[in-house]
């Protein structure tokens, strides 16, 4: 991070950086030190109405444009993602604190949805339809919706931006983002790429903030779609907000509390290494990070031995060191919400196996004081459809071990009691298991003898239930930003 930090970044509207009209500003922070990475300016809703201003002026010249004419901008964007992975994922995780190589997996998942967004350009999606009657010609076409509105999070501050932009620019669409406002510095660099692409004013438009900020981009009724990725509380509010209103919608992906089942037919060695990497990794800050494991009876004491064992081990260290397994978490409040819910199992009567809650100042990297460091919380408890800590999303390294009898079909209802349906994985190594689990398992992600953790952009990416609606990610982003026209023409 050389460049001069003297003044605060701004915001970029209708082609010029902004100071906006709050003249108040905000810090981001490096999770794995607390040094100050950068201060922004925080948008008010009147920045968000000057950019939805400049985003709708800007669409009838950008609409008019081939596909091809609006990919190249995202092909510069491309090679840039791919020549400075190591650069960016540095910065990835400088501000998010995920381990050095998931911030570089985090611009690689960028580099490929924009390759997928740009690539679609050669490949419009709409259909030719043979008409009833031989003299007309019939067609569905698709037409951009207008102005996007994207809100994204701050643990893929790089990937799930182009998920929603991408995808929306192709289409013909304009767009106003608002960054996490944990991760502002990264949305300063995407910013920054998107004008040395060539992204013309008005097109693209970026404002730094927070909540106020979202809502008021939500708020306006010249914004067609919302495309959010963030917490079902808050996206649960953008619905009630936007649904059934005439001519808006809003895409949403949101959280989840994911599970792995573990069955008698399991290799057990495939379980503990998805285990431990689903609710570890990223220290259990993704969407898909598995909250609860449950494993069969005739395998859980011997998976428990085993699990419990490397939860004591597992080390927290500097993320920017190669070989660290597991970061900080991203802030003060994440380290409260993991210790309510912690109290909270305790509460529920839990038998608490390992409490890595505060972690031994020794286990603290030297130099890294100022972070948020937790380690693994793990507890078996007796399954109850009434338990708090087994059916709400911690987002941390907070994990139930939930003993099971009897066949897969028990473990996939302990699985599907849940409001959420984001993502989950079976374990077995019986194709009746496994085949079960994929047809009944109520997620929009699961997964076969692997960890649930995984994406790809040629796939839906997407939960069920209280976890997502419109999908604003991959394929299903262009039915969110568009419409569709069916249209007949006399040929004779
Ligand atoms: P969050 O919901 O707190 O914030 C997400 C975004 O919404 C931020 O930009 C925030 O400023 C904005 N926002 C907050 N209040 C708003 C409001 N009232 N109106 C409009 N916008 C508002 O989520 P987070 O803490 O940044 O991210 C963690 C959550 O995101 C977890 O629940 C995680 O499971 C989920 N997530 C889901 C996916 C997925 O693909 N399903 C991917 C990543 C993260």
């Amino acid at each position: 991070m050389s460049r001069d930090q003297s003044e605060p970044f701004e915001h970029y509207v209708d082609g010029e950086w902004t100071t906006g009209s709050s003249g108040e500003t905000f810090e981001s922070a490096n999770p794995a030190t607390g040094e100050t990475l950068g201060e922004f300016h925080r948008a008010t809703p009147a920045d968000v109405e000057r950019a939805v201003t400049a985003a709708e002026e800007a669409f009838e010249e950008w609409r008019g444009l081939s596909y091809i004419d609006r990919a190249e901008v995202l092909w510069e964007v491309y090679h840039e993602l791919r020549d400075r992975t190591d650069e960016l994922g540095e910065i990835v995780t400088r501000e998010c604190g995920k381990e050095i190589s998931e911030g570089r997996a985090d611009v690689v998942e960028a580099a490929h949805m924009v390759e997928w967004a740009a690539g679609n350009a050669r490949h419009p999606h709409g259909d030719v339809v043979p008409s009833e009657i031989a003299a007309k010609d019939a067609y569905m076409r698709r037409k951009p919706k207008g102005v996007v509105g994207c809100i994204t999070p701050w643990n893929f501050p790089v990937a799930i931006p182009f998920w929603h932009v991408a995808v929306a620019l192709v289409e013909g669409n304009t767009v106003v983002w608002k960054p996490a406002e944990q991760t502002p510095y990264c949305g300063q660099i995407i910013s920054e790429m998107m004008i040395d692409a060539g992204v013309p004013p008005g097109v693209f438009n970026v404002v730094q903030g927070f909540g106020d900020a979202g809502n008021a981009i939500v708020e306006d009724e010249r914004v067609s779609t919302v495309l959010f990725t963030g917490s079902a509380e808050v996206g649960h509010k953008i619905d009630e907000k936007l649904g059934g209103v005439a001519g808006r919608d809003a895409a949403l992906e949101m959280g989840g509390k994911n599970a792995i089942v573990v069955t008698e037919a399991a290799d057990l060695d495939i379980a503990i290494h998805s285990a431990v990497m689903s609710s570890f990794k990223t220290t259990g800050q993704r969407c898909v990070s598995s909250e609860r494991l449950i494993v069969h009876t005739d395998v859980y004491d011997e998976f428990k031995e085993r699990f419990v064992d490397l939860a004591e081990d597992v080390a927290v260290g500097d993320p920017l060191e190669e070989d660290t397994f597991m970061g900080p978490v991203v802030d003060e409040s994440q380290v409260e919400k993991f210790g309510k819910y912690n109290d909270l199992a305790r509460e529920e009567g839990a038998t608490v196996l390992v409490d890595r809650e505060e972690l031994d100042p020794a286990e603290i990297p030297e130099g890294h004081e100022g972070g948020h460091w937790v380690g693994p919380f793990v507890y078996e408890v007796d399954y109850d459809p009434d338990l708090r800590c087994i059916h709400e999303e911690v987002f941390g390294p907070h994990v139930a071990l939930i003993e099971y009898d009897g066949d897969v079909e028990r473990a996939v209802e302990i699985h599907n009691d849940t409001e959420y349906g984001l993502a989950g994985a079976v374990i077995s190594e019986d194709y009746r298991q496994l085949n079960y689990y994929r047809d009944r398992a109520e997620v929009g992600l699961a997964y076969g003898n692997l960890p649930s953790i995984g994406a790809e952009v040629q796939l839906p990416f997407g939960g069920v239930k209280k976890s997502g609606k419109g999908a604003p990610s991959a394929r299903e982003v262009i039915e969110a930003v568009t419409e569709r026209t069916a249209w007949t023409l006399n040929n004779s």
